[in-house]
């Protein structure tokens, strides 16, 4: 017997609660990447994972994962809109929003992966690509670097399409 198999990662045990057993790792490292299938929940109907000692939401867990820390108390993953069904668990059918819609603009920063894709800085990316004639993306980054320009990541890799 395989010792590794004895130990399972939380994001496989997720992946096993899930109809159809997608690639739950593959998805949190392209996120925000979109996902199209619903990932329906076939675990407990309270749809909470126990790990580390403590029970928590399934949905929340992928985004800690996604985002590398806890998200503050002051966000919840909502379901989106065009989410088809209650018991889907997939994280890119969640927008993040302030616990408290009075209190928006209190809530502090969210982890740079979790943060809504500005689409007007993926256009000033697109710009400077056309400006300097087409840079790799490490060319691109030094050229930032001079410059004093930062961008997100998940734009960086929409604009060079993961390169
Ligand atoms: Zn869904």
């Amino acid at each position: 017997m395989n010792a590794t198999s004895i130990y399972q990662s939380l994001t496989e045990r997720i992946g096993e609660k899930i109809d159809g057993h997608p690639d739950v790792d593959a998805v949190l490292s392209s996120y925000p990447s979109p996902a199209p299938d619903c990932w329906i929940w076939q675990g407990n109907a309270a749809m909470l994972i126990h790990h580390d000692g403590k029970s928590k939401r399934v949905v929340r867990t992928l985004f800690d994962l996604i985002g590398g820390e806890a998200l503050s108390d002051a966000w919840i993953p909502v379901r989106a809109a065009n989410c088809g069904s209650r018991l889907c668990i997939n994280p890119t059918h969640f927008e993040l929003k302030p616990h408290n819609q009075n209190r928006y603009g209190m809530e502090g920063p969210l982890p740079p992966r979790l943060r809504k894709l500005d689409t007007s800085e993926l256009d000033e990316i697109r710009e400077l690509i056309e400006e300097w004639e087409n840079p790799d993306r490490s060319t691109f980054l030094a050229n930032c670097a001079a410059f004093g320009f930062t961008f997100s990541e998940p734009a960086l890799d929409l604009a060079f399409g993961g390169n």
